[in-house]
């Protein structure tokens, strides 16, 4: 589902983060927002959740209107650096949650768990504790949970900033093949360039607020708009 910002802003207080930011996330495309820390990510991000309300302008998933809307209303699929799993559940309950909140039937819950786990390949740790997995199989279970009601929308805050460098490697094609086979349209929040380039259709690039550029990543690569976004890229003029 396409997802539309129209001239979104944000402050907190006096302080004005996001002025006027436009942006379209087509269908079925992964597109990173990318900016070193501070620029605003996750505040668009937390805008496009329905964590945070904006202060002027709109949100659109497809048609839908979505900016007053609150979260659990607007069908996203969000995974977080922190991957805030509950502790005291199984895996299983873990992904299962946001259907059991919905009092779908248990049988029905047992069988999607299975599907999703399927397909982020964790079917042997359904009966484990969070405390009792790797960091990568954490995140696999955190992007199960957001995947398991089918969402709209996912939405990834530096998903990967925790893990350890193999494993961020081997989570970033995960995650884009996971993105790919679903169709879903995904916004990925990252202050890493590579993570950036590899994953994602289009790039995003954000200094204080605003998108300085925004296209593939070979075209950003090859072009880039302004200094900033080429000594961002490792690519200085
Ligand atoms: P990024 O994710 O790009 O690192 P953020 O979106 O978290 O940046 O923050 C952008 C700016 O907004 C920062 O200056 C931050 O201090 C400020 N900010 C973020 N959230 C809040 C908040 N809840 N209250 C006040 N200021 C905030
Ligand atoms: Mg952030």
């Amino acid at each position: 589902m396409r997802i539309l910002l129209d001239k979104f802003s944000k402050s907190f207080g006096s302080t004005k983060v996001i002025e006027d930011m436009d942006l379209e996330v087509g269908s079925g495309e992964m597109l990173a927002l990318l900016g070193p820390s501070g620029c605003g990510k996750s505040t668009t991000l937390f805008a496009v959740c329905g964590i945070h309300r904006p202060t002027a302008g709109r949100i659109l998933f497809g048609d839908r209107d979505v900016t007053n809307l609150p979260s659990q209303e607007r069908n996203v699929g969000v995974v977080f650096q922190s991957y805030a799993l509950y502790p005291h559940m199984t895996v299983e309950e873990n992904i299962g949650f946001p259907l059991m909140v919905k009092r779908v039937a248990s049988a029905d819950i047992k069988k999607q768990v299975a599907d999703i786990a399927g397909l982020v390949h964790i079917e042997d740790l359904l009966a484990r504790r969070p405390a009792q997995l790797s960091g990568g199989q954490q995140q696999r279970v955190a992007l199960a949970r957001a995947l398991i009601r089918r969402p709209d929308v996912l939405l990834l805050d530096e998903p990967l900033a925790n893990l350890d460098a193999k494993l961020r490697l081997e989570m970033r094609s995960e995650i884009r093949r996971l993105q790919k086979e679903t169709g879903i349209t995904a916004i990925l929040v990252t202050h890493d360039q590579v993570e950036a380039m590899s994953m994602c259709d289009r790039i995003a690039i954000m200094k204080s607020g605003e998108i300085v550029q925004i296209a593939t990543p070979s075209q950003m690569y090859s072009d880039p708009r302004t200094s900033f976004v080429a000594s961002f890229l490792g690519n200085p003029p």
